[in-house]
């Protein structure tokens, strides 16, 4: 990416912070909250959510079978099924169903589909008058936007904003105002449109084959109204939405709003079998009795492909197609919370998920462009309703970015020299993060020099211009005797022949930059009566994978896991002090190791104040640690959270009788290499802002974190030192 790339990035992100992101951050952490409260109430969550992703799963694979199903109902019923292979496809069919409908005015409800294929500019082409009336999309349809969130398409706008712009746009007798006033005029203003239109289109968020059913589940009513109104009936949606029959949509509708906005179910669950059995209206003779039959109706249901059949094919692409467009990987995401769909979003969709949307429908170039907002924190895939792994088909498509370049013919001696599996025309950026490790122990080698020159204006100039990394951003500072090496030079652990051999993790960070908690951690543990080994083993991919450098994180993953075979195989336990590392073994091996050795790993390493915690569960002495019970302002790391790791922290300096204060924000901004990047600096530190008011008053506190990035990041915005909480545990004698 060119620097000029990265200022134009930045550019847009700074005002879009600046215009749309606090309304879009009340309203995503608004959702996102009520999600929490949602799912905490209802007891069944996880296996409801673990039946609604296996009833997905079937119904994708059975596709081509339910399709041909779905056809026979619906014709059964009396509608058309048409299958449309891309939008032109699409939007041909949806024109000639209009036009024989001597159609003037198309009614709508809110439909990403729709959106997708461009359905509105299609027939205005053909002088058809198109209103949307969902209200959030009548807000955007006015204001000539894009939807910026899959559920709150206007979301990014105030009731102000809405105010002015309705004020201009209709120039009321009286000035709109309030919320109630807007609404009131849209109802009433979109019912007039309603009522004179002579095709409704709806989407449909579900399907079901066995009986040409469609479900509509909304919170305003006037998807049902567009439905049938209208002598006719278009519904379009995707493919994928196709359900075997009633019997599977139960977990979804006890889903679907939970994720989206956290209500228990929508205002409106709508079920239709159309063309539905019932007289049509005639709206401009109200007095008139003279109602047609139901024999006027006609239904048609446009399925999309636009991709999706090859997504089914493709082994990394295929999950997305389980999604159920709540919105909930946006909501949960801070990234998105700040800046929403308008930068993390593609040419339809938006948020985490719109990675794999984007690449499927539109193509991979319509995801390059926000990929990057990804910083793999994996919060979302806690979040999402169908378990889908948002952060992989974000790296899987990063991976596939990486390589689409043209290659050259001397590309062969660039990938001689690289210390990673990747193509020779990477960026520079990902490379030089990805390969951090190198960097690592070449700095180490040569601190403080490396220190000095890596911290001078021209240095820094120069990786700011070529690798856009920010030059706002201290560096770390190696340190000449890695973790690995004191750890020898002191003639290893302390404690021998214990009941308990710990192998502790060294970390890149920990082995080379942080290395005192390194120390702290050795420490600790050999008080609680552990052997411990340091053994020199690399970086867990971590770095590579971040970047989307798949190949090179699967060899780091092979070589780790090939190192601590034989320290498990012996007995010993694996502890991990950096929480994306254990996340890394608990989490992200699973898809890069076979899977007796993701399963010899994950069962058999710990995070280190988890493992300090079972030590004292189990008997060791809480007295042989730190009596120094000082105040503490604690900072968990999001990896951590999602494992469920951080409450082992708590509960350490809870026994152990410290006086906490932990921050309720849930991601630092800093996200690895995410807040070093030139193009993403300020957003890093737009989120880290909330971080660093909660603790700025803390200055009778020591200040704690448990990942490296949350360290950095407070550190940066509070100018003061922070401690990993394994440091201050350790006795006081040592
Ligand atoms: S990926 Fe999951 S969380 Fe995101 S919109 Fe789809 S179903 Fe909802």
């Amino acid at each position: 990416m060119s620097s000029d790339t990265r200022r134009r990035k930045a550019a847009k992100i700074r005002h879009l912070l600046e215009t749309e992101g606090e309304s879009v951050r009340e309203n995503t952490t608004h959702f996102n909250e009520e999600r929490y409260d949602a799912v905490e109430g209802f007891d069944d969550y996880e296996a409801v959510r673990a039946e609604a992703r296996s009833i997905k799963e079937n119904a994708i694979e059975r596709l081509p079978e339910l399709v041909e199903r779905l056809r026979d109902s619906i014709e059964e019923n009396g509608g058309d099924l048409y299958i449309a292979d891309d939008a032109a496809d699409a939007n041909a069919y949806i024109r000639e169903v209009v036009g024989e409908a001597s159609g003037d005015t198309v009614v709508k409800s809110k439909s990403m589909t729709t959106e997708e294929i461009e359905v509105n500019e299609a027939l205005e082409a053909d002088d058809v008058d198109v209103w949307e009336t969902d209200l959030g999309e009548f807000v955007l349809q006015v204001a000539d936007e894009a939807p910026s969130h899959l559920v709150g398409p206007s979301l990014h706008r105030t009731t102000d904003d809405v105010a002015d712009l309705f004020n201009r746009y209709f120039d009321p007798d009286e000035p709109f105002e309030t919320a109630e006033q807007l609404t009131e005029f849209a109802r009433d203003y979109l019912g007039d449109r309603i009522r004179a239109a002579d095709v409704g289109m709806t989407g449909a968020n579900f399907v079901l084959a066995d009986s040409g059913t469609i479900t509509l589940v909304t919170n305003e009513g006037n998807a049902r109204k567009c439905a049938v109104t209208p002598d006719t009936h278009i519904a379009v949606t995707g493919v994928e939405k196709i359900l075997p029959s009633l019997s599977d949509l139960g977990p979804f509708i006890e889903l679907i709003a939970r994720s989206a906005t956290g209500q228990d179910i929508s205002q409106y669950v709508s079920l239709f079998s159309p063309p539905t059995a019932s007289p049509t209206l005639d709206f401009e003779n109200p007095e008139s009795s003279a109602f047609g039959t139901d024999e006027d109706r006609s239904f048609h249901l446009v399925l999309i492909d636009n991709g999706r059949l090859a997504m089914r094919e493709d082994e990394e692409l295929r999950e997305t197609l389980y999604c159920i467009r709540c919105g909930a990987c946006a909501n949960s995401c801070a990234n998105f919370q700040h800046v929403g769909g308008h930068a993390f979003g593609g040419e339809t969709y938006t948020g985490g998920i719109a990675t794999g949307w984007e690449t499927g429908v539109h193509g991979i170039e319509s995801a390059a462009e926000f990929n990057d907002l990804c910083t793999g924190c994996s919060r979302c895939v806690t979040a999402c309703p169908v378990k889908i792994d948002i952060p992989w088909i974000n790296t899987v498509v990063r991976d596939r970015l990486n390589h689409d370049h043209d290659r050259s013919k001397f590309d062969f001696l660039v990938e001689g020299l690289t210390p990673d599996e990747e193509p020779a025309r990477l960026d520079l950026q990902k490379r030089a993060f990805g390969t951090f490790e190198t960097m690592a122990k070449v700095g180490s080698k040569t601190a403080p020099v490396s220190n000095w020159v890596l911290a001078s204006s021209p240095v820094r100039n120069i990786m700011d211009r070529f690798m856009g990394i920010d030059q706002r951003r201290e560096l770390p500072s190696f340190r000449r005797e890695s973790l690995v090496d004191w750890f020898e030079a002191r003639g290893g652990s302390k404690v021998r022949n214990a009941d308990r051999t710990a192998v502790l993790y060294p970390d890149v960070y920990t082995n080379y930059v942080l290395v005192e908690r390194g120390k702290a951690a050795v420490n600790v543990l050999e008080s609680l009566g552990v052997e411990v080994r340091i053994p020199d083993i690399p970086g867990s991919g971590r770095a590579p994978l971040s970047q989307g450098m798949i190949d090179t994180a699967e060899s780091k993953a092979r070589q780790v896991s090939d190192r601590l075979r034989s320290d498990i195989d012996a007995g010993a336990d694996i502890v991990v002090i950096e929480p994306s590392d254990i996340a890394m073994f608990r989490r992200d091996y699973e898809k890069l190791l076979p899977a007796s050795a993701f399963e010899m790993l994950s069962e058999n390493s710990y995070e280190v104040l988890e493992y300090v915690f079972g030590l004292l569960e189990n008997g060791a002495d809480a007295d042989s640690l730190s009596s120094q019970h000082s105040r503490l302002a604690y900072h968990s790391h999001c990896q951590q959270r999602t494992l469920g790791l951080d409450a082992y922290t708590e509960a350490v300096f809870d026994r152990l009788g410290y006086d906490v204060i932990t921050s309720d924000v849930e991601c630092c901004g800093m996200a690895g290499s995410f807040g070093y990047k030139s193009e993403y600096y300020e957003l890093s530190m737009d989120l880290g802002s909330t971080l660093g008011e909660q603790f700025a008053d803390k200055t009778d506190r020591t200040i704690v974190a448990s990942g490296t990035s949350c360290t950095e990041q407070l550190a940066d915005l509070l100018a003061s030192d922070v401690k990993h909480p394994i440091e201050l545990l350790v006795p006081d004698e040592r």
